[in-house]
């Protein structure tokens, strides 16, 4: 590790630490997903931190990416809990509208059902939680902090704190360490995809496309938050 590289890590490790002081362990957790929440395992293994860890299985993910779930847990021996939507809410929705209502009215409303509301009741027993957000991933995130209270999971009676410890890091940080780390990534990067989500929401991107232009291409730039970081939204549309 050179020292430019040395000294751009020692950042997000320093809140990482501080994060595993100020926190009882059971009531903070990392959502893991894509590259950037990997950086952050790989961080948090390193210094000796046990973070629980969580990932939203929303039930149409790409087959990679569940292999990919499975290649983490593995590697660094952690465990990864799987958050699912309500059975009978998934049901209800494709019955009434089908399997792809979201290229037709947009995507709020699945991802209501199978990432919102699932995500909704696991943060209700946190009291903090850790995303791999980055300021330059796209508008909705160009104002993202290292801490801030989330506004859009916070209740009056249960504030909740949001840590984006990697906010100040490019892309290319991120694939830097993955690379000199030798940290286990989703084979669909190897494939054009940059930002990975549910596969019929998710496609390659070209070199010269935006890294967010893969996800929900039909929708406007500044409705691309799916609800996890829907407080991006409100700042970009107020
Ligand atoms: S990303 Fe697409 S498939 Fe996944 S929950 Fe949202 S709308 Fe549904």
């Amino acid at each position: 590790m050179d020292f430019r590289r040395a000294s751009a890590y020692h950042k997000p490790q320093h809140l990482l630490q501080e994060i595993a002081a100020r926190f009882d362990p059971a009531r903070v957790a990392i959502s893991f997903s894509g590259a950037e929440d990997v950086v952050l395992i790989d961080m948090a293994q390193r210094a000796g931190l046990q973070f629980n860890i969580f990932s939203l299985d929303t039930g149409r993910l790409h087959p990679e990416t569940y292999a990919y779930l499975e290649r983490v847990r593995e590697h660094y021996g952690v465990a990864i809990e799987l958050l699912m939507p309500q059975p009978q809410a998934v049901a209800d929705l494709v019955q009434e509208k089908g399997l792809f209502s979201f290229y037709k009215d947009g995507h709020g409303e699945c991802c209501g059902v199978r990432k919102i509301e699932p995500l909704r009741r696991k943060l209700r027993t946190l009291d903090a939680w850790i995303t791999g957000q980055r300021k330059d991933q796209s508008v909705t995130r160009t104002n993202i902090l290292l801490e801030h209270e989330d506004r859009a999971f916070s209740t009056k009676e249960h504030p909740l704190l949001k840590f984006n410890p990697l906010s100040d890091w490019s892309s290319q940080d991120v694939w830097a360490y993955i690379r000199a780390q030798e940290v286990p990534y989703n084979e669909l990067h190897d494939r054009g995809f940059v930002s990975i989500g549910c596969q019929p929401c998710t496609r390659a991107v070209g070199p010269h496309e935006h890294e967010r232009s893969g996800r929900w291409w039909w929708e406007e730039a500044t409705h691309k938050e799916c609800g996890l970081h829907s407080q991006n939204v409100v700042r970009i549309l107020s």
